[in-house]
């Protein structure tokens, strides 16, 4: 680990009494090595995703390949998080604690929520995925929680404001025939040296208002998408999140990097060449 990455102190962005952290082109490359670790992870754990698979399992899958490419969990330990994954089942939306008795079924839903740290570096991502096929309900779902955070990436660009990407990411929810709802309480954020920094990026709002998008603003995008409503509950394991209703959820997240070039989606392999594609924007690989 380079003592020199650690102490310099970041450059700071001030907006709203609040200081956001602007990383330099070698800082975003090292954030894409990081990234490219978390993706390598959720790969991994997806690819085991099956009838019977534990949850435990799978965050063993997720340390494993975390720690063989020299990167630590940046969850295990999180106030006192004991995974390196958030494994989120069926109405549970994020912060599912991992866990070697709970098996996954065919036509659950699991959401995968993971990240690593790679010389001082964060990275941030989640997918969800059915064990088996989806069911049509449960396949739109995802779909429309996935093209969400996509048109936010989209709106990763330099020049524009915050809630661009908010706004974006609800009006592509709320385009949908089915009401889906658009979970409030937990949104995106910045990430850095540290896994939740300034800006809180809200999956609602409308455009044109919050800090300018500046080349070297870092963020995690993740909407969280209910079939009905939207309104939660926290399990008394003081960490699963659920839906209140018991409808199901699904939770999509990357990270991505303002750039001069556009949007880079650091824990995406392709840098988000295939997601942005529908928009016309083909980010550096
Ligand atoms: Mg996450
Ligand atoms: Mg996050």
């Amino acid at each position: 680990m380079s003592a020199g990455i650690l102490s310099r102190l970041p450059l700071l962005a001030k907006w709203s009494g609040r200081m956001i952290q602007i990383k330099t082109a070698h800082e975003i490359e090292l954030m894409r090595a990081s990234g490219l670790v978390t993706a390598g992870a959720i790969a991994a754990v997806k690819a085991a995703v099956r009838p019977g698979v534990s949850t435990g399992e799978l965050d063993a899958i997720a340390e494993d390949h975390i720690r063989s490419k020299g990167a630590v969990p940046n969850f295990l330990g999180y106030h006192g998080f004991t995974g390196t994954i958030c494994a989120s089942i069926n109405d549970e939306i994020v912060h599912g604690i991992p866990n070697p008795d709970r098996r996954l079924a065919e036509g659950d839903n699991i959401s995968i929520d993971c990240g690593a740290i790679l010389q001082g570096w964060h990275s941030d991502s989640a997918v969800t995925v059915t064990v088996g096929d989806p069911s049509a309900e449960d396949a739109a779902l995802m779909d429309v929680t996935e093209r969400s955070m996509w048109a936010g990436l989209a709106k990763a660009v330099a020049g524009g404001r915050l809630t661009d990407i908010s706004a974006a990411v609800e009006q592509t929810i709320t385009a949908e025939q089915h009401p889906y709802g658009i979970v409030d309480h937990y949104g995106g954020h910045g990430i850095g040296t540290e896994m939740h920094q300034d800006p809180h990026v809200l999956n609602y709002g409308r455009p044109g208002r919050g800090p300018k998008l500046v080349p070297g603003l870092t963020l995690a995008i993740e909407p969280m998408v209910t079939v009905g409503d939207p309104a939660t509950v926290e399990l008394d394991d003081g960490w699963t999140v659920v839906t209140k209703d018991g409808s199901r959820a699904a939770h999509f997240e990357h990270t991505v990097a303002i750039t001069p070039e556009g949007p880079w989606v650091l824990t995406a392999e392709d840098g988000g060449a295939a997601g942005l594609a529908p928009f016309g924007i083909t980010p550096r690989g």
